[in-house]
């Protein structure tokens, strides 16, 4: 039975897992409405919430799924990347609950629990395929060969997805986080209405960058507000995610060309996007490829990812000590 806490950024969660995929619980208590009012997530804050509650979530986990901390064989915990603070209350919890429980600890990259999250969603997903991570913080494209062993072809030179998403959100005043809010707007507005720019890079290149596009767009709103020109903010919605979508989903069919899998995976918050969905299903599916993508609730942080990628790790041999500190910067396939 494996015990995860994710404390990385403003969601404080705590979950219950059997042999790694079976999730008995997976409790999220989540600070979004804590940091609305600041238009973003507030480090100081955040810290401060998760030590009010990662106790609290920890033993709603444990209720949830009928078990005892007796019961826990092994406990992982997000180290990195994420902020510090927020970091530091997981790993500090963990650390003493694996030295009180005289149990192993094992130290989890977040990004690779966004990518375990699509082992819980499908019991019978087995490497290798080829992952198209998208976060609030992170974006690449990683050829995952097997549990833990990663080849990352690309990744964004400087915004996120998930983070030009709520730059832009924020711009048209839509409140945080802007994702899910430009997700549902997208919907009802005209995708061609504004020709926004799609970075490819060099040719070849698997290297994203959206810091263009994120201008472009605030360029057209503060154009049209000097004009006097109504903003259409359903169409500014559409045509921005469908800029970013074309951009994701051409790079993510060549880059599972390039590596021949035939299957295609998506991870992180973004991956909720339904846009994002759909027209990768479509071009994957033209390509003759599956697509698979975690459940809503397993696309954004969840500690239930975390158990999953806990469990591999300790499985192949892996556990840290009681030194384990957070890592704000860490990589994905680094270890520290
Ligand atoms: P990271 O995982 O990189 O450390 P994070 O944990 O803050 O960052 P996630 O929880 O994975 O990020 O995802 C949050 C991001 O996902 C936010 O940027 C949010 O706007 C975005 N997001 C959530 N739902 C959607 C959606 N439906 N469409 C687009 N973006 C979305
Ligand atoms: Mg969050
Ligand atoms: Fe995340």
């Amino acid at each position: 039975m494996t015990l995860a806490i994710e404390t990385s950024c403003d969601e404080t969660s705590a979950a219950i897992l059997k042999n790694g995929r079976e999730v008995l619980s997976n409790v999220i208590s989540s600070q979004i409405d804590e940091h609305k009012k600041f238009g973003g997530v507030v480090p100081e804050v955040a810290s401060r919430k998760h030590v009010e509650n990662v106790d609290v979530v920890i033993q709603e986990a444990l209720d949830e799924a009928g078990v005892t901390l007796q019961d826990i064989d092994h406990i992982g915990v997000t180290y990195g990347p994420g902020l510090v603070g927020a970091l530091l209350v997981g790993v500090s919890t963990a650390k003493a609950l694996a030295y009180a429980l005289n149990i192993p600890l094992v130290g989890v990259n977040h990004i690779e629990g966004h990518i375990c999250a699509n082992y819980i969603e499908d019991k019978n997903l087995v490497p290798p395929f080829l992952c198209l991570i998208v976060s609030g913080g992170h974006t690449y494209l990683v050829h995952v060969k097997d549990y833990g062993t990663y080849d990352i072809l690309g990744k964004t030179r400087d915004d996120a997805v998930g983070e030009a998403f709520d730059k832009v959100a924020r711009a048209i005043g839509l409140g945080y986080p802007g994702g899910p809010i430009i997700d549902k707007l997208a919907k009802k507005g005209n995708k061609d209405a504004i020709k926004f720019p799609r970075v490819y890079l060099e040719q070849d290149s698997f290297d994203f960058s959206f810091s263009g596009l994120k201008s472009a767009v605030l360029n057209y709103l503060n154009s049209q507000r000097q004009k006097g020109i109504e903003i259409i903010v359903e169409d500014v919605a559409a045509s921005f995610q469908a800029a970013v979508v074309d951009v994701l989903v051409h790079k993510t069919i060549e880059g599972a060309k390039k590596k021949k899998v035939d299957s295609i995976v998506l991870a992180g918050g973004v991956a909720a996007n339904s846009g994002l969905r759909e027209e990768l299903q479509k071009a994957a599916k033209k390509e003759g490829l599956t697509l698979k993508y975690p459940s809503i609730k397993l696309c954004t942080d969840n500690a239930a990812m975390i158990g999953c990628a806990a469990y591999y790790a300790y499985k192949s041999g892996f556990t840290s000590d009681l030194y384990l500190n957070a890592v704000p910067n860490l990589k994905l396939g680094e270890r520290k």
